[in-house]
């Protein structure tokens, strides 16, 4: 049992409390009792007891977005690569060689990041070969996840990147069944596609059915992204609804562009929307133009919030996420009244454990919850004067006050110290193997200014 008392609690609790002095107490891996310090008492003696008054907690982020492999070549790929060359150009000619081991490594950098920065549960881009590897991986750093598996059936690709509908299916098919037996419920997989309109509709179909069979939800990971016809992506709302596939269950990744009838056909599906603003930006896909997350979420759109990629946003930080989110679109539209902080918190929170079938588990601290914290660190400059802590939160904090962070009732990250592997022999294996990676690809390293290395 873990007692943390005396802190100030952001809860996203139904009534949306934020204790100025609260506690709270963690029996195993859940939340047992969560309210004004005087009123909580441990059932019988904690075996850790956390001193709060300078801490402030809130639930872990849910990151509905990321490319866990794409972490081992970050940053590799420069800004004036055209947009529609990313993959065909680079990204496919390093996953046509990625190794289970660099999948592993990549994929644990990546929850480090996370971890670090307030995230405790993130759903993968669907981009991965070996998932039950990279499943092993994102346990041991102890993460909660969502995986999915590289899957299109329209363009080929070299070699292991060409697949038929069928075996497609039969992988996706083969994946669930392996990744959903594993004991610990910490990792799942869903049928999850690229997108980039690389799907056939028998495809999409097919793992809509797949998830309903399986019990999961599935995804589109890609879609409407980018006003380039060249991407091809462009597959409209109402065809994928022709398709009998939008449900609660169907999450549908960046949606930029869409009609104001698509954001009430979203609405009445109950179809979760993950929001990617960092790799919009980089990307120049008119976000703050064209997106229309603002109407989503005032029409009752599930709409979370996603990283994307290494060469993408290049970062998986939610706190940077968040303040984006909280500023573009109140700078777009003339409005300091669209994406209020509360409500781009919940879009990093519940909204988040919600894309992935998770509300009920995770995204709130309330008892009966998983306890997925992050503690912060108040004595850091960025969260003084704390008058308003969700302030703080959504336009103040950095991951550097990240102390510790709880998943699942697992302490992972106490004290600034990760608990679960040794960060420094990670990295060192990262810049091996990135190295190892992008020549076997036969990709260039190039910076515009000259790094000298000796
Ligand atoms: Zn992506």
């Amino acid at each position: 049992m873990i007692l943390i008392e005396h802190a100030t609690i952001i809860t996203v609790d139904r009534e949306r409390r934020i204790l100025a002095d609260g506690s709270i107490v963690i029996d195993g891996r859940e939340i047992v009792q969560v309210g004004p310090a005087r009123e909580v008492r441990p059932s019988r003696r904690p075996a850790r007891v956390i001193d709060g008054r300078r801490l402030l907690v809130a639930p872990g982020f849910v990151d509905t977005h990321v490319h866990l492999s794409e972490h081992l070549t970050r940053g590799l790929l420069l800004d004036d690569i055209p947009v529609d060359r990313y993959l065909p150009d680079w990204l496919i000619p390093l996953y046509s060689v990625m190794t289970s081991e660099e999948e592993q490594v990549s994929a644990q950098l990546a929850c480090v990041e996370m971890i670090r920065t307030g995230t405790t549960t993130f759903c993968e881009a669907g981009t991965l070969f070996d998932v039950p590897a990279v499943a092993e991986a994102v346990e041991e750093v102890g993460m909660r996840a969502v995986l999915g598996r590289w899957t299109w059936d329209r363009e080929g690709g070299p070699g292991r990147m060409r697949q038929s509908t069928d075996e497609a299916l039969a992988l996706n098919e083969k994946m669930l069944a392996e990744v959903n037996a594993r004991p610990a419920d910490l990792v799942r997989a869903w049928p999850l596609l690229l997108g980039f309109g690389t799907c056939s509709e028998r495809l999409i179909q097919g793992a809509a059915a797949l998830a309903r069979r399986a019990g999961t939800g599935w995804g589109m990971m890609h879609l409407a992204s980018h006003p380039s016809r060249k991407t091809a992506d462009t597959m409209p709302v109402t065809r994928l609804d022709a398709l009998g596939v939008l449900g609660p269950e169907a999450k549908l990744a960046h949606l930029v562009y869409v009609e104001d009838a698509d954001v009430d056909l979203l609405a009445r599906r109950g179809v979760k929307v993950s929001h990617c603003p960092t790799a919009g930006l980089k990307h120049t896909k008119g976000l703050a133009a064209h997106g229309r997350f603002v109407e989503m979420a005032e029409r009752g759109v599930c709409v979370s919030l996603g990283g994307d990629s290494g060469n993408g946003s290049n970062h998986f930080d939610m706190l940077r996420i968040m303040y984006l989110v909280a500023t573009i679109y109140k700078d777009a539209r003339l409005d300091v009244g669209v994406m209020p902080p509360e409500q781009v918190l919940e879009m990093a929170t519940i909204d988040g454990a919600a894309a992935l079938g998770l509300e009920g588990r995770i995204g709130s601290i309330e008892p009966g919850k998983r306890a997925d914290l992050v503690l912060y660190d108040l004595d850091t400059p960025e969260w003084r004067p704390l008058l308003n802590p969700l302030n703080n939160l959504v336009y103040a904090a950095t991951g550097a006050s990240v102390r510790t962070v709880l998943i699942d009732g697992r302490v992972v990250l106490d004290e600034g110290r990760l608990t679960t592997l040794d960060a420094r022999a990670l990295y060192e294996r990262v810049e091996r193997l990135s190295r190892a990676q992008i020549a076997r690809a036969r990709l260039p390293i190039e910076s515009r200014w000259r790094i000298v290395t000796s």
